[in-house]
């Protein structure tokens, strides 16, 4: 037995004896999300009003983590999941939806164009190269795509609890206006500084920010892969003379590819971390860590 047909038979034990009760222990209805960001949306719009499941633990990528079969039962409680297009979605939220069909998946990246991960610049003439899945799937580091998905969370929790459909409305205001002043912010803190250099980072989350913003994000990451001695050689001589002087990482890749880049061009490592949970609070000190390059 494979470990996904193992998992997907513990789920069917566990909705045979969970039952119906779509709830948090305090009576709370239940909704999922897959990560840390999402839950920061759904809490700013439905407030006390629902619990939220986060699927990918804190630590783990975003590209790479598989449900625990403790998650996958956990998901029998809740009502709703919404989704963002990341890749474990595609091959569990249909078997999901076969297990609990309570649970009613929200695309929550709906009515959002998504980019191709451009092939990074010291690459040269690579045109047709593209990234991990072809399409970049970080649309939750663009306070603009928010904006959508914050619609789209809305609706969906109006239409599954429309009792609430008065704050939810009246909450999603209030966070538009939140997403406007630190979209503002951001530009404000990017307009002190006359000329903005690119910015290295391993994995490439930060596009949909970069476009924002209008920014260029510079990927030591290769189609998802760590970069061979050759790339790691033509990096090298990008980074000297596009002086890059801070190599971007986050906790949930290894650091060491860009320590050794660090170390050869003299530039410092910092955290950027596309999953954090306090996310305006995370854009803003990115958004910092740039200025101060
Ligand atoms: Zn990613």
């Amino acid at each position: 037995m494979t470990s996904k047909s193992l998992v997907l038979a513990i789920i069917l034990l566990a909705a045979l004896f969970t039952g119906c009760d779509r709830s948090s222990p305090d009576g709370v209805p239940v909704v999922a999300v897959s990560i840390a960001p999402q839950k920061y949306f759904v809490d700013k719009i439905a407030r006390n009003l629902v619990s939220v499941l986060v699927m990918v633990p804190p630590g783990v990528s975003e590209h790479t983590y598989e449900p625990r079969p403790h998650q996958m039962t956990s998901l029998s409680r809740a009502s709703l999941y919404f989704s963002i297009g990341i890749e474990f979605e595609h091959a569990w939220l249909e078997r999901l939806s076969g297990t609990y069909p309570q649970l009613r998946v929200v695309h929550t990246d709906s009515g959002i164009a998504k980019r191709s991960i451009e092939a990074p610049i010291y690459i040269g003439d690579r045109s047709g190269v593209v990234g991990e899945e072809g399409l970049d799937p970080h649309i939750w580091l663009s306070p603009e795509l928010v904006k959508t998905q914050a619609t789209t969370i809305t609706a969906a929790l109006c239409t599954a609890f429309p009792l609430h459909a008065t704050e939810f409305r009246a909450n999603d205001s209030l966070f538009m206006l939140e997403i406007d002043s630190l979209q503002n912010e951001i530009k404000t803190l990017f307009a002190q500084k006359n000329g903005l250099c690119p910015f290295m980072v391993f994995h490439p989350a930060w596009g949909y920010f970069a476009h924002e913003f209008g920014l260029r994000q510079v990927a030591i990451e290769v189609e998802g892969k760590e970069p061979s001695a050759h790339t790691l050689g033509s990096i090298f001589d990008y980074a000297r003379t596009g002086h890059i002087s801070t190599i971007f990482v986050q906790p949930q890749f290894s650091r060491q590819t860009a320590e050794i880049i660090a170390h050869e061009i003299g530039a410092r490592v910092a955290v950027a971390d596309p999953l954090a949970a306090d996310w305006a609070a995370n854009l803003l000190t990115f958004t910092k860590n740039l200025v101060q390059q």
